[in-house]
């Protein structure tokens, strides 16, 4: 069984989209009988997290930069 999204035409394997979203785009997914999933769902699924897991390492970055910025004072002497 898999579940595919009509958005990417793609049949997602049920752990893989067990929140009943597809893992690329985010959109609603169907039951699709007994047909597999698609070579390119392991490939794409990868992919889908990788980006997930870079964007999540840029935000905590940037949250990290921003809460050190709240402590150190502005540099002064920089007058006009
Ligand atoms: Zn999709």
């Amino acid at each position: 069984m898999s579940y595919h999204c009509s958005e990417c035409d793609v049949n997602w394997h049920a752990d893989q989209a067990d929140q009943g979203r597809c893992p690329t785009c985010g959109g609603g997914v169907a039951v699709r009988g007994p047909e597999t999933a698609g070579y390119d769902a392991d490939i794409l699924y990868r992919i889908a997290h990788d980006e997930a897991a870079t964007c999540d390492a840029y935000a905590r970055f940037e949250l990290y930069y921003d809460e050190r910025d709240l402590d150190v004072a502005s540099p002064e002497g920089e007058s006009q």
